[in-house]
């Protein structure tokens, strides 16, 4: 089995999905007393997230380097970034670190493609849904439509992910404000959802839903127990 490692705290909340998300697959899969060989760096969201919103995505390319380099002295054979957003730093982790990377689109559009749905809505902060590396590594990997929500729909989303979910706040009203996101997406064409906060879950599940969605906390935690053991 491989050392997983793992960048988390952007935020703890769904950090903390993806340890006992890895800890349980592994059990279930091998049984007896195993659970996952990991190790965790834990950076300080606050950092992170004042950084995101001055859009010093230099900075945070450095931190993330950083982050991705102790996992790997510290015996990681992957590397995991627990969060979608900060995979705009993707290139540059991968352009420095010798391990291989799980990128969590990659994890998605396996996933997606195992369902064979071509069009797709995206969910998840500003940067996530507005810039491009998310939606055009799922077109250009898998021939997958991303659609994203309308300008409003996407500030509700974004300020109920920095202003509740990343603090583990769970309230009904925004779920019942993400509900009718996605049916108006429906309504729009997709024919599935992609969660792609890492804690919209907190939130949303298939109940919530009247199409498949795709939680890539579970997902990309899942595939890093697959990689591990392969
Ligand atoms: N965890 C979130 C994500 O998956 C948002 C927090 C962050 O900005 O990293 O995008």
């Amino acid at each position: 089995m491989k050392t997983i490692g793992l960048i988390g705290g952007m935020s703890w909340e769904s950090s903390a999905v993806y340890y006992a998300t890895i800890n349980r697959k592994i059990k279930e899969i091998l049984g007896g007393y195993h659970c996952a060989k990991s190790v965790m760096v834990t950076v300080d969201f606050a950092e992170i997230q004042d950084l995101q919103f001055k859009e010093d995505w230099r900075s945070l390319d450095q931190m993330m380097i950083g982050a991705a380099k102790q996992l790997e002295a510290a015996g990681a054979g992957l590397i995991v970034l627990c969060t979608n957003t900060m995979h705009l730093c993707s290139p540059a982790i991968i352009e420095n670190i010798s391990v291989p990377f799980l990128h969590i689109a990659q994890a998605t559009g396996e996933k997606i493609a195992e369902t064979r749905l071509k069009k797709v809505a995206l969910m998840g902060t500003r940067f996530t849904m507005e810039k491009d590396f998310y939606k055009s590594f799922l077109f250009n990997q898998f021939g997958i439509e991303v659609i994203i929500p309308d300008d409003n729909e996407r500030t509700l989303i974004h300020n109920t992910i920095y202003g509740e979910l990343v603090h583990g706040i769970v309230k009904n009203e925004s779920r019942e404000e993400f509900r009718k996101i996605i049916d108006h997406l429906e309504k729009r064409g997709a024919e599935g959802v992609i969660l792609g906060c890492t804690e919209i879950p907190l939130l949303i599940s298939q109940n919530d839903s009247p199409i498949p969605v795709f939680e890539t906390t579970i997902i990309h935690a899942e595939k890093a127990v697959e990689w591990a053991l392969k």
